[in-house]
Formats: C-alpha cells, structure tokens, sequence
C-alpha cells in the first residue's frame, strides 16, 4: 500500500510518501479499514519531530485520526460487519484495567494515539481494535468524519465533561486550531456568548461566521482588559485554553468569580508564571484534560446526528501532499481542520 512515512525524528522533509506492506490482522479483537481519508492534528508534528512519544520505531506511519470501509476482522469482532463504513476513535488503550472497564479509559496507563506507539492513519489501509470502530453520523463525508475525532473529543470533554458548560454562559476560547474552531462550533450550537482570542485576523473574521459573538487579537490588546469590558466588567464563566504560555495568565484575570478554565496546551509556553492568590481568592476551578473516552465520543455522534452539523474543514489535501498539509499547520495559517483525501 501507499502510505506516508517518518524515518527519523526531524523537519518536514522526514515525511516519506512511499510503498509499504499491508497491514495484517493480528489479534481476533482487530480489523483492517481501508482509509478514505485522514486529518492531521498538531499531535502528528510532535511526533514526527520527536517532541512527543515513548517507543519510537522506524519507520512509522503517523496520523490519529481517519475514516473508512472495515475490509478484513478477526473472529471476536461484534460491532461492526465488512463493507461497514466507519469513523475511528483515535485512542488505543489496554481494555483490560480498572479504568478501562469502567469507561475511564482517560486514566489507562497503557493510552497512547494512533501513530504515537503503533502505525497512524496516513495510509491506504490501517489495523486498529475493532471497538475503535464508530459508524459515520448520517449526512458526513468521509473527508468530515475523520476531521472530527481527535479535536472534537477533545474539545467535548474540556467543554461538556469538564468545565460543565451551560447554555447562557460566557465563554472565551484561546487559539483558533483545531481544538478552538471545534470548541467554537458545539459552542455556538448550545446558544452562547462566545469571544474568540487568536493572534490572526483572518481567524478572528472566519470565528464571527461560526457564531463567535467577539473576537480579540490578544497581540494587540490586554485580553483580561478586553474581556472585562465586552462583558460589563463580570469576566466568562469559562475558559478554553490550547494555547497556555503568558496568556494563561490573562485567561486566569479574564474568569468571573468561580470562572472554570480548562486547558490542553502549551504552544505558547509550559511555564507561565501564576498569581496564586486569583485563584482562591475568586474561587477558580482549574482543569486539565487531554483526549475524551468512548462514551464521550459516542455522545459526541449523538451531537453530529441531533445537531445536523458538520466538523469544520480549512483544506483538503491528497495523501501524498501531506507535508504541505502539516506546513500550514506548523505556520498557523489553519482554520478548523486540516484532511486528507485517501485514494480516488
Ligand atoms: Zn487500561
């Protein structure tokens, strides 16, 4: 098969759009799904470079997230059926713990994405556990039901599992990625104030399309300062942060008393220096949360088929234009997701 493939840890140029084996099933629990498309996530660049993962082999397929036609499966595979086309939960964890028996698999010591421990989706066909397999929200494309998994259940355990956000609320969402235009979209359907911080205009046009009431380029503005005065002084109920670094610090000074703020990213910094103090002293609840669980996804569906909506896109790229695809990532230029077409 086709498939684009890292040698060494390293730049853009590592990406190898090459010929490779097949994949073959290994455990009766597993299934091979040809893939119409994957997306690239910021997750796959902190792979490639070396930034990211624990067992590194070579060479590795990336790539978390796709969708596709279920075409071979062992004997203890009930879920799905051949010709079954599917979306794919991106996580991998060992099914067996505590936690993953309880639907925590969040807390797996074992947990690891595709294309971090084991070969990624930036391929023609790919072998995953068959309970990875999710059937495609009526009315998506291919192209949207692999742009939402990774971001979206992300975005979905930040804003409905952690920070318990209701409909009424303020919210402000850092950065204008993968993870913020996802948070930006359940968002707006739940009916909200929603201000959208990012350091690009043209994302900031692109969110008040989506539904963003307010955008602030927080380069040019004090974003506390900012917030504060587009809410009458009150501040958002909740915070989503991809972005950290020293706005981290302004996200703390933009809460409400008893604001949430959940984040899930250091791009711009891991160690911004906090105020101790705001926090207790206005009562903050402060969240961390990587990848949500099964039932999340599963929750998550429900919200693509209830709402009608779909992921949203920046570009499509074909397989083997997959560098192109993770430059416009690594320049920030990306609104929503970034996919690619996989075969004809
Ligand atoms: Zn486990």
């Amino acid at each position: 098969m086709k498939a684009v493939q890292v040698h060494a840890h390293g730049g853009i140029d590592e990406l190898r759009y090459e010929e490779t084996d097949d994949p073959e099933l290994k455990a009766p629990t597993d299934v091979i799904v040809k893939l119409r498309a994957a997306a690239i996530n910021r997750l796959d660049i902190g792979i490639r470079s070396g930034e990211i993962g624990t067992e590194v082999f070579f060479p590795r397929i990336i790539g978390s997230d796709g969708a596709g036609t279920v075409v071979a499966m062992g004997s203890a595979v009930t879920n799905v059926k051949l010709g079954d086309n599917v979306c794919l939960y991106p996580l991998n964890d060992c099914g067996r713990c505590d936690f993953c028996a309880t639907d925590r698999e969040h807390r797996c010591a074992e947990r690891r994405v595709f294309g971090e421990r084991e070969n990624g989706t930036y391929a023609e066909y790919v072998r995953v556990p068959g309970r990875n397999c999710f059937s495609i929200p009526s009315g998506m494309s291919f192209e949207e039901a692999a742009a939402f998994p990774l971001v979206y259940v992300t975005s979905w355990r930040m804003l409905i599992t952690q920070a318990e956000f209701r409909p009424g609320e303020w919210l402000l969402i850092i950065g204008g990625g993968g993870i913020g235009t996802a948070a930006l979209h359940v968002a707006a359907s739940l009916g909200t104030s929603i201000i959208l911080a990012s350091s690009n205009d043209e994302k900031l046009a692109k969110a008040k399309l989506l539904g963003a009431e307010h955008g602030i380029n927080y380069r040019n503005a004090d974003l506390a300062k900012e917030v504060r005065r587009r809410t009458g002084k009150r501040g958002v109920d909740v915070v989503i942060d991809c972005v950290g670094g020293d706005g981290w610090v302004k996200c703390l000074a933009a809460l409400a008393r008893g604001g949430r703020l959940v984040t899930c990213g250091a791009i711009g910094g891991a160690h911004p220096a906090t105020d101790l103090r705001r926090i207790f002293w206005n009562n903050l609840k402060v969240f961390g949360a990587a990848p949500g669980t099964r039932a999340e996804f599963r929750q998550l569906q429900n919200f693509f088929e209830v709402s009608g909506t779909k992921p949203i896109i920046d570009r499509v790229y074909a397989l083997q234009d997959a560098a192109k695809a993770q430059r416009r990532m690594e320049k920030g230029k990306a609104f929503g997701k970034l996919v690619l077409r996989i075969g004809d």
